[in-house]
């Protein structure tokens, strides 16, 4: 699959267009919004200082993978000649739907579709006659440093597909894992959202403040984690603590209400996360770049400490 088209160029498309040119693909990225085609142009390059500044990869790989980079402004010359078409517009059924039906219209028959939806079961908006070579590959951000895929087929995806874009993602060194049916929000996210649904609980009904979370997840949390997993973790702490800990019922999961007071809070006054420069943090004018930069270089070593301590799991 030498040829791959990234559609949507927003928080993940740039970088799936990095990743994808790292791993020698030639890739068309296309956005409706040409001012975020132009910022992704900027986002991969700033990536690539970042990875080679870390020693991950030299300069002129990066380079070569820029080069490898053609920005599109419209669907059709971008999908011309694709073998793959990785999904990654925003996170709205009734946006993915038409992109599919676009997609379906205009795309070549070999193409295999992947979407990179979070948490939506895209298949049921599949136009007729797309579900053979339609897919899910999730990727998390930023997908040029993380290394999980998450891969499901639909109810009509050929499995030679789900293969393929296996051994593809294999190839440049992730870590993909096939799921036999699609699990809504597969296995980090779910974990995510129940993690999301706890903080957000404890800060909107005033328990605690975001930076207390970030403390104990930090102090807490995350070595054990990092070298052990969650389950593993389980069987170091003795699964009959865990048994009696789940009779006591001390602990009741939030109920979930579809919304939080925080969250309609910061989004509302504009505190949309570090593209904005503040959400539950401020980031003064600290610039998205720097900010990413920043996070980038960290997540290299963790990811580096992790791999010389552990090896190279799955
Ligand atoms: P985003 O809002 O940053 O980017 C989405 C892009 O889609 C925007 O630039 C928008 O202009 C573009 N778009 C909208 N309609 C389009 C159309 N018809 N044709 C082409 N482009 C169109 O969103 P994101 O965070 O990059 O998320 C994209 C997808 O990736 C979602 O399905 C999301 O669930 C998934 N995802 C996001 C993350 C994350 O950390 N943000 C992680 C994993 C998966």
């Amino acid at each position: 699959m030498k040829k791959v088209t990234v559609i949507g160029a927003g928080t993940m498309g740039h970088g799936l267009a990095l990743v994808h040119a790292i791993g020698g693909c030639d890739v068309n990225l296309f956005d409706i919004n040409s001012t975020v085609l132009d910022r992704a142009r900027q986002l991969i390059a700033s990536a690539c200082a970042t990875l080679v500044r870390a020693g991950v990869h030299q300069q002129h790989e990066v380079d070569a993978a820029q080069a490898r980079i053609t920005l599109c402004h419209e669907l059709a010359d971008a999908v011309a000649d694709a073998d793959l078409i990785v999904e990654a517009v925003v996170e709205k059924a009734d946006v993915k739907r038409t992109v599919f039906s676009d997609i379906s219209a205009v795309a070549p028959a070999k193409s295999i579709i992947a979407s990179n939806t979070s948490y939506l079961d895209v298949f049921p908006l599949l136009p007729d006659g797309l579900g053979v070579r339609t897919l899910i590959a999730h990727w998390y951000t930023p997908p040029y440093i993380v290394d999980l895929v998450d891969i499901a087929p639909g109810p009509e995806t050929d499995p030679e597909h789900i293969q393929a874009v296996r051994a593809l993602y294999q190839g440049f060194g992730k870590a993909p894992l096939v799921f036999e049916k699609l699990i809504q929000g597969y296995i980090a996210n779910r974990l995510q959202s129940a993690l999301n649904l706890e903080c957000l609980r404890m800060i909107d009904e005033g328990w605690v403040g975001a930076e207390d979370i970030d403390f104990s997840i930090r102090h807490g949390l995350v070595e054990r984690l990092a070298v052990l997993g969650h389950m593993r973790k389980m069987d170091y702490t003795g699964l009959e603590m865990a048994r009696n800990a789940l009779a006591s019922r001390v602990y009741t999961p939030p109920t979930p209400t579809g919304g939080s007071v925080t969250l309609d809070r910061l989004v509302e006054s504009g505190r949309t996360g570090v593209m904005s420069g503040a959400g539950h943090y401020d980031y003064g004018d600290v610039p998205a770049e720097k900010l990413l930069e920043t996070r980038d270089l960290k997540l290299l070593e963790m990811k580096k400490a992790i791999q010389d301590i552990e090896g190279k799991q799955r």
